[in-house]
């Protein structure tokens, strides 16, 4: 049960509270460590599979931004978070803005009308055939999302990677990037925000985000709105911090290990 509102135990607020306070330690520490300013630094908080008790129980400890990876699961649990905040489940302070949900996962071509109406932000769209169902959605609910273009980071010519999500975590070619790009900077309802990227499995994160940041200061050039580098997770944000990260997307870190792989 994944968008249930039943109220977290205190045990429970209490293990994210513990979990939030230690990422949050984990992130300043890597901005020190490359000089970088921390508020600079957008944590987004990964609940896929996890209910929307938990994201509400985040909410009131100051998280306001959420990533999904599946529009099954996304769309209800958006529309419980919203009334369960507006109903005022749990203590009822600090019910502030609300939150923004950002879609991270393999997108269907037939899911891009459906996720745009919902999602806040797009971070992986990696071709160009995504790019019209997302404008069409958008357009549709009167919204204008956010999204990056998700670049692969295998290295050409090695094995692409293989998770236990599927055959490849996706992304477009380096050299797909910029055509992308320029279709989602055209669409009039569809922000072009910037890059993002998963680090290849069972290889060092740090090299591949440096590859990253490459690809992103290609596309600032042409784009230079799109500011946002989407990269590090609970694993490996410190290295996507000293590649120049805007946006981390961290789950297991801050949820505890999912009962089963998305
Ligand atoms: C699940 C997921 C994350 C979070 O991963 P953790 O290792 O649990 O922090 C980040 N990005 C994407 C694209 C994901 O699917």
């Amino acid at each position: 049960m994944t968008v249930g509102t039943a109220p977290t135990s205190a045990e429970r607020t209490g293990e994210l509270r513990h979990n939030l306070a230690d990422v949050r330690e984990r992130i300043a520490a890597a901005a020190r460590a490359a000089g970088r300013d921390p508020a600079a630094l957008t944590l987004i908080a990964v609940s896929k599979t996890w209910p929307a008790a938990d994201v509400l129980a985040l909410t009131r400890l100051g998280i306001d931004q959420f990533g999904e990876n599946r529009d099954q699961e996304g769309r209800p649990k958006s529309v419980a978070v919203a009334t369960g905040r507006s109903a005022g489940v749990g203590p009822t302070t600090a019910i502030a803005d609300p939150v923004t949900w950002h879609f991270i996962g393999r997108l269907q071509r037939n899911k891009a009308r459906a996720v745009a109406s919902w999602a806040d932000w797009i971070h992986s769209v990696d071709r160009e055939s995504l790019v019209s169902g997302l404008e069409a959605g958008a357009a549709a609910a009167g919204r204008t999302p956010s999204v990056c273009i998700q670049v692969s980071l295998d290295v050409p010519g090695s094995e692409p990677t293989v998770g236990p999500g599927g055959p490849t975590r996706g992304g477009a070619p380096p050299d797909a990037v910029e055509r992308i790009a320029q279709l989602v900077a055209d669409a009039p309802h569809l922000r072009l925000a910037g890059v993002m990227a998963v680090a290849p499995i069972g290889r060092p994160a740090r090299p591949a985000f440096a590859r990253l940041r490459v690809v992103h200061e290609r596309l600032l050039a042409d784009h230079p709105r799109a500011t946002v580098m989407s990269a590090g997770m609970s694993s490996d944000l410190a290295d996507a911090v000293a590649e120049g990260a805007t946006h981390l997307r961290v789950g297991t870190a801050l949820f505890g290990h999912r009962p089963r792989f998305p």
